[in-house]
Formats: structure tokens, C-alpha cells, sequence
């Protein structure tokens, strides 16, 4: 039996979850073969949604991915490798765990430590693993400091050997599995010859085309009011990723604290940018810099995409309200603010001008 349904899906993640999301996905779709699941995991929501004659398979075989990677990664279940790593401070990680570690760590290098795998023991002293929330005195701080230095991680990615200079070091790897996750999904739907998109927790990706011709489209979340958009790409398939401090933060004596914490200092990253998004190929790439180029702020961020703009684009939001694009997505980005396009020479930029340079 054929029949012709509607799809809008609006997944306006912070509705749905309590810790708050970055992007959303519209998708409209005259589709009459598509399969959508919405599951828990990796501490958000997410929802996964395939096109075409084999969608129920792979979306199936995708929600058993996630639980699967969730169970080697997760630092919050105790069986995960990488919890046993915390645990003892060694450990013999999987092929495919030492592969993504060697990869975080090798970004982590790249973006000058602003990605920082070993920043587990800040994180926990500001009580983000277990809502325990708390400013740090300065010794405390200066404690958990000396655990984040990746000199300290001996790691051999050939047999998995991975050990700690010091017990209490532990590393997570929150900042970059979902992208990693949103890859693998897009290798099942290959496999399944379906298109589809995922959102994970912020995390959106497509693949495929659209069976009516049309772009995917993706909003960027207003941080300042996640139930309006700072704009959206209309694009070919590709991962975009967001992060922002108000995914997840408390108060105290009316300051915020939020959840991306600069490794150099050990407190929030507070750099005037509020939301940064990557778009990407690469789910994995993108997921890390959008941490990392949330804690380098606008003009590291930007030194930095200059020098790799053939692998990824960026959308930051500031405090003050400006918004700034990078000149390889400055066609496909629609947004009713003023956009300022980071171009690849010019350092000043072009208010409202929406001609990229290259
Ligand atoms: P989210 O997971 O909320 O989408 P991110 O992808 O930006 O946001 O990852 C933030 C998570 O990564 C934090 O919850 C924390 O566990 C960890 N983290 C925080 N700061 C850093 C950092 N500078 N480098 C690497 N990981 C970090
Ligand atoms: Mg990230």
C-alpha cells in the first residue's frame, strides 16, 4: 500500500530536552518511504530520519549504532572504555575507540589545546558531570589544572595502549562522539542506499539528496531565544554543529557559568561568542571545532578557519549581537540579521554584503 504523506519535522530540541540544543532541522518532504526514531542517549535527545525503500532497516541499524558507541564511550556508563580509563588510568582501548582518541587528540593539538580531551577533572570540579554545580576556589582549580595536560596521556593508537602519568587525570570524550556518531549513521544509510538527516543533541547531518530536488535546510538556533532561529543554511548534505553556553549552565551571585571551558584557564570561556556552529563534511571535525572555536573566540577562530577553510565553514554569534559567517557558506545562509562575512584576506569583513570574495 503507497500512500502520500506530509513530513514537517521541527525538532526544536530545547523544547524537548532540559539541557537545551543549538540547532533544528525543517525538513518538508513529499515522502511516502521514510522512518523516523527518537531515542535517548549520550545525555540527549536525538532523532534519526531515513528516505527511501530500506529506511526501517536503517534507521533501525542506526539507533543500534548510537546505543552501541554510547556503551564504548560514554563516561558515564561504567563499563564504557573510556570510564574504566578514568577508573584505573590504563586500559587497552578497542581499535575503534584508540582510532577516535588519536583523532581528538590530534585536533586537540591543531586548535593549540582550546579541544582538550583531558579537561574531564575541571569539568567534574564545576559539577557538570553530576549537576553538583559550584564556583572553584582558586586551589581547587589549580588542582584539577595540573590533571588536564595531554603531555600526560601516554597513548599508542597502534595497540591501544593508553595510560595516565597521574591516576586522577581522566578524559571524555563528550566534545566530539556525537559527531563521530552522525558519521557512522551516514555510512548505514549509504548502505541502506537511503538519504536521510540526524539531529543529535545539536548535532545535524544529511545525507543524500532530497527525493524532490529541493536542499536540506537547517536552522541555527538563537541562543539568547531558542524558539527563533539566528538564521538557516539551505545546503547539499553536510554536518552542522553548534555550540553554545546555554546548553547547559548555572547561576551563582548572577553570574552564568556554562558547560565549554577554556583550557587555559580553566573557566568557562567567556570570549564574547556565544553560539558557533561548523559546517562540515566530517560530523567528527565539526563537532570538536565547534568547541574549539567557541573557546578561541572570533579572531582566533577566524585566524584559524583561514588557515583551513577547504575543510570546514563557521557561523559565530557574539554578545553584542553580530553575526558572522565565513565566505564559503555566505550563499546558502539566510538570515534576517545583519551578516558580517569573514572573508579569507580581508581581516575588517563586509556588513551586509552577502558576495563572498574566493
Ligand atoms: P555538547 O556536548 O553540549 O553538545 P560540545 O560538543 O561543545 O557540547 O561539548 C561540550 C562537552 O565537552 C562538555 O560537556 C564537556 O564534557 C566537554 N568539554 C568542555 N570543554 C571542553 C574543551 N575545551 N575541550 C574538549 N571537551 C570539552
Ligand atoms: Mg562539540
Amino acid at each position: 500500500m503507497r500512500k502520500r504523506k506530509l513530513i514537517l519535522i521541527m525538532i526544536a530540541a530545547m523544547a524537548l530536552s532540559g539541557c537545551g540544543k543549538s540547532a533544528s532541522v525543517i525538513t518538508t518532504n513529499s515522502e511516502d518511504n521514510s522512518s523516523t526514531q527518537e531515542v535517548f542517549a549520550m545525555d540527549t535527545y536525538m532523532t534519526v530520519t531515513a528516505y527511501g525503500d530500506d529506511s526501517d532497516a536503517a534507521v533501525e541499524e542506526a539507533v543500534e549504532e548510537i546505543n552501541r558507541i554510547d556503551k564504548m564511550l560514554s563516561t558515564g556508563n561504567p563499563n564504557s572504555e573510556i570510564a574504566k580509563l578514568d577508573l584505573v588510568g590504563e586500559i587497552t582501548l578497542s581499535q575503534e575507540a584508540a582510532g577516535l582518541v588519536a583523532r581528538a587528540l590530534e585536533i586537540g593539538e591543531d586548535v593549540d589545546g582550546a579541544f582538550n580531551i583531558a579537561i574531564y577533572p575541571v569539568v567534574d570540579l564545576w559539577g557538570f558531570y553530576n549537576d553538583n554545580y559550584h564556583v572553584p576556589t582558586d586551589s581547587e582549580l589549580e588542582e584539577a589544572m595540573a590533571l588536564t595536560n595531554v603531555a600526560d596521556i601516554s597513548f599508542n593508537q597502534e595497540n591501544g595502549d593508553i595510560s595516565f602519568a597521574n591516576q586522577e587525570m581522566a578524559i571524555d570524550l563528550g566534545g566530539i562522539a556525537k559527531g563521530y556518531t552522525s558519521d557512522r549513521i551516514m555510512e548505514i544509510f549509504e548502505e541502506h542506499d537511503c538519504s536521510g538527516i540526524v539531529s543529535l543533541g545539536g548535532n545535524i547531518q544529511a545525507i543524500g539528496e532530497k527525493s524532490d530536488g529541493s536542499k536540506w535546510k537547517i536552522a541555527i538556533q538563537d541562543p539568547n531565544d531558542t524558539s527563533s532561529y539566528l538564521g538557516y543554511l539551505e545546503t547539499d548534505p553536510v554536518a552542522v554543529v553548534t555550540s553554545g553556553g546555554y546548553e547547559r549552565y548555572f547561576e551563582e551571585d548572577g553570574v552564568t557559568y556554562h558547560h565549554i571551558i577554556d583550557p587555559a584557564t580553566g573557566y568557562p570561556a567567556d570570549n564574547g561568542v556565544i553560539s558557533a556552529s561548523i559546517i562540515s563534511d566530517d560530523g567528527t571535525l565539526a563537532d570538536a571545532l565547534s568547541t574549539s572555536v567557541f573557546v578561541m573566540g572570533l579572531s582566533d577562530a577566524t585566524t584559524y578557519w583561514r588557515n583551513h577553510k577547504d575543510d570546514f565553514d563557521m557561523i559565530l554569534y557574539t554578545d553584542d549581537g553580530n553575526l558572522y559567517v565565513t565566505s564559503g557558506i555566505a550563499d546558502i545562509f539566510e538570515s534576517d540579521l545583519d551578516v558580517t562575512i569573514i572573508k579569507i584576506n580581508d581581516k575588517t569583513g563586509d556588513t551586509n554584503s552577502k558576495s563572498p570574495d574566493s
